[in-house]
């Protein structure tokens, strides 16, 4: 069964300047590649607008009004030390999340096996009231519960192997039994959160921080030995993959040390998962990764690993 790909152009036009790391074109190198004929046979939709409702599963309207009143008419606007928004960013954050829930619908229909979404701004820094970290709705958070609401489904889990923790993502799901989230990130490292004694009201959350100059064996084998049993035993009716690629060893803003191949193998056991679990429900959402070649690469090789090729 075939992969799915859902962006917007507007996800490329939203525009934080050129000196910022999450800038156009790390979307532009990935699109560029996914032009490649290895990809024609990927299904591909353009990503409506989420609507407020799905929206507001995880952020209150409140939130979601001051994001939109705030998006200027020109130039930029700070909403955080970090997160900049340009004239074209609402269209662009509601693009991003609408994306994941058009995704979470064609997998969990069964029209595709799973889903890539190369979006931005990126999510799994937002919380329900705060933007942060470049990211101003949780697009994986949005997309599991729409996953709940409208397909369904009792258990979704997120694995994060960005090279941030998404303390955004584990806020949201902190007080939910039926919500797990997995995060290996270097530690200590900005946002600073993502100890192992940070395990949900339910004993819903596992994070394994690594350790500065970590590389592929001590990923995997925090993923082995830590996250993928434990979402095992949470059976999982869908996946989503917070999908970084900001801890590739060529990435300038952390020093863990993993290869294409670790990102590759983790597709794999997180789609062997699915397979036992869920029929292979598997949806990837892009969050941070800012070395362009590093990136570009990291993107084709996870896509083909999600197509089986
Ligand atoms: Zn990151």
């Amino acid at each position: 069964m075939a992969t799915l790909l859902v962006t917007h152009h507007a996800c490329i036009d939203h525009d934080t300047g050129d000196l910022h790391p999450e800038n156009s074109d790390r979307l532009r190198a990935i699109m560029r590649v996914l032009e490649a004929e290895d990809f024609m046979m990927l299904h591909r939709e353009e990503a409506p607008h989420a609507t407020r409702e799905q929206l507001m599963r995880v952020h209150p309207l409140s939130y979601i009004e001051r994001v939109m009143d705030a998006v200027p008419h020109d130039g930029h606007h700070h909403i955080d030390g970090d997160t900049v928004l340009s004239p074209e960013s609402g269209e662009a954050a509601l693009r991003a999340a609408g994306a994941v829930c058009t995704a979470v619908d064609a997998v969990c229909k069964g029209e595709v096996r799973n889903a890539f979404c190369p979006v931005r701004p990126p999510g799994h820094h937002a919380e329900r009231e705060m933007a942060m970290g470049f990211c101003v709705f949780n697009n994986a958070a949005i997309g599991a519960y729409h996953a709940r609401a409208e397909h369904g489904l009792k258990r979704v889990a997120v694995i994060d192997w960005d090279v941030h923790h998404g303390n955004g993502t584990q806020h949201i799901f902190w007080d939910d039994p039926d919500m797990f989230y997995a995060s290996t990130h270097q530690f200590p490292q900005w946002p600073n959160s993502g100890a192992p004694a940070e395990t949900g009201a339910h004993d819903n959350i596992v994070n394994v921080p690594l350790p500065v100059r970590s590389g592929g064996d001590e990923f995997r084998q925090a993923m082995s030995d830590e996250i993928l049993p434990r979402l095992r035993e949470f059976d999982p009716d869908l996946i989503i993959i917070s999908c970084g690629f900001d801890a590739h060893a060529s990435d300038p803003m952390a020093y863990l040390l993993f290869q294409v191949q670790d990102f590759v193998w983790a597709t794999k056991e997180l789609m062997a998962i699915a397979d036992d679990c869920c029929e292979g429900r598997v949806v990837s959402v892009l969050e941070g990764g800012y070395d362009i070649r590093a990136l570009a690469g990291c993107t084709v090789a996870h896509v083909r690993a999600l197509m089986g090729l």
